[in-house]
């Protein structure tokens, strides 16, 4: 891979998701690292072309690539004058993801960056991966392609990341355990009757993060911490018995190895995606970023505390569909982006998340459906299905007014 540093020809990189937090995070590291380390050939992105298009200009890109069709006009015009090409519709975010390029930057929210990721999967790319739904959805097919076809994963999410790095070149067998660390969200210290009944801003006010809203709703529920716990399950080639999580209320700390000696390796910094962004893009390099710099005496404390499985129902339920194993993960993980929308636009309460979750995975495996995806198509055969059922238990319940159990 072509490292970036002095002298070198820049890093070309693709950024999907480009104009979410991820997407911001990994604009403001590029355009404060020495000229010439990285170029941006290409980025993607939903349904706001406005953004896009300045994130395209702002960033030099040759491409930018709108997944929502109708909005095609308003990108090319935003980019008039530019000569940066405009595409829309989801084959223009694959084409994206297949640019011949250094490292492609995946962050997509949700299911929608299967495709286009795996895409990059299947060029061999080395991918900094932000997308977890990616691998909760589909993780053991996408594994394997991205190892038949030479892709290297590198870990973005902040956990991850922080056991990357804490791991080194050990071999995961070797190690004893790994914990990922939770802020334990808004609701850390409310009741169970609280959080059951929080609203949307209530789940959105993240005291320590900022980032999209679907993540920002995970976390609040720990359904974020489970999603991980699959998503490190897949990425590292662990099993659920040797993974871990610990409340961490500061989220200075956010992964720790143990070793059979004793020993713990822990990867810490300010929460701030930046850190993690610019460890992957630079990699194995290091690049200066503008985060400020961790200062352990002004904090003080750090504390830790074992998570509440009674207030939030969310993280045993995803500790269930990783021991399940098969589709579980997969339906799992439809469900919950389905509930977490439909509770987003005020259709469904907080608690009732959690519960369309766990009916969805009883569902599933009532009608024998567990059986593990063998491709990506299988594995987004099952997410279709899974939203179509949430779908009409949703609709089902506007009609009649049922609470859902
Ligand atoms: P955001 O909601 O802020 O951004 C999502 C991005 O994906 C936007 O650029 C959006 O474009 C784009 N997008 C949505 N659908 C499509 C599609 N079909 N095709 C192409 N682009 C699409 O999310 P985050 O940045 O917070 O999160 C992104 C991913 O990173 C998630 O998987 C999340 O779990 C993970 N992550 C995020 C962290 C964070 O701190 N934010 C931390 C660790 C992991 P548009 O706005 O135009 O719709
Ligand atoms: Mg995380």
């Amino acid at each position: 891979m072509n490292t970036g540093t002095a002298g070198a020809t820049p890093r070309r990189i693709v950024i999907l998701g480009a104009t979410g937090s991820i997407g911001r995070s990994t604009a403001d590291v590029i355009a404060r690292s020495p000229a010439g380390m990285f170029e941006v050939d290409a980025v993607a992105g939903g349904r706001d072309a406005v953004a896009l298009a300045r994130t395209a200009r702002a960033l030099g890109a040759k491409f930018a690539a709108i997944c929502d069709e109708t909005r095609y006009s308003e990108l090319k015009a935003e980019l008039s004058g530019s000569g940066i090409e405009a595409a829309a519709g989801a084959n223009s975010v694959v084409e994206a993801a297949r640019r011949p390029a250094d490292m492609v930057v995946a962050a997509i929210a949700g299911a929608a960056g299967v495709a286009p990721t795996h895409a990059a999967a299947m060029e061999g790319r080395v991918i900094a991966l932000a997308n977890k739904e990616c691998l909760v959805c589909a993780g053991p097919p996408f594994m394997r392609d991205a190892e038949r076809r030479g892709a290297r994963l590198l870990p973005l999410d902040s956990e991850h990341n922080a056991i990357f790095q804490a791991l080194g070149e050990r071999d995961v067998a070797s190690i004893e355990k790994m914990t990922l660390t939770a802020s334990g969200g808004p609701f850390r210290c409310w009741t169970r009757e609280q959080i059951d009944a929080a609203t949307p801003e209530q789940a959105l006010a993240h005291p320590n993060w900022s980032m999209g809203a679907k993540i920002t709703v995970d976390s609040a529920g720990l359904m974020n911490k489970g999603l991980e716990l699959i998503e490190a399950s897949y990425l590292f080639g662990i099993e659920a018995a040797r993974l871990d999580v610990l409340v961490h209320p500061q989220s200075i700390v956010h992964g720790l190895v143990s070793f059979a000696d004793g020993t713990m390796i822990a990867g810490l910094s300010n929460p701030d995606m930046r850190v993690h962004v610019a460890h992957c893009l630079a990699y194995p390099e290091r690049v200066a970023t503008a985060v400020p710099r961790l200062d352990l005496a002004a904090i003080g404390a750090l504390t830790f505390e074992k998570p509440d499985f009674a207030r939030f129902p969310a993280l045993r339920i995803a500790l269930d569909a990783l021991a399940a194993g098969g589709a579980m993960p997969t339906v799992l993980n439809a469900a919950n982006e389905a509930a977490v929308e439909a509770f987003l636009a005020r259709r469904i309460s907080f608690a009732d998340i959690a519960v369309i979750v766990a009916k969805a995975c009883e569902e599933a495996a009532r009608r024998g459906e567990d059986r593990a995806p063998d491709t990506i198509e299988d594995a987004m055969a099952v997410d279709h299905v899974v939203r179509e059922r949430v779908a009409a238990i949703l609709a089902e319940r506007s009609r009649s007014g049922m609470v859902i159990k």
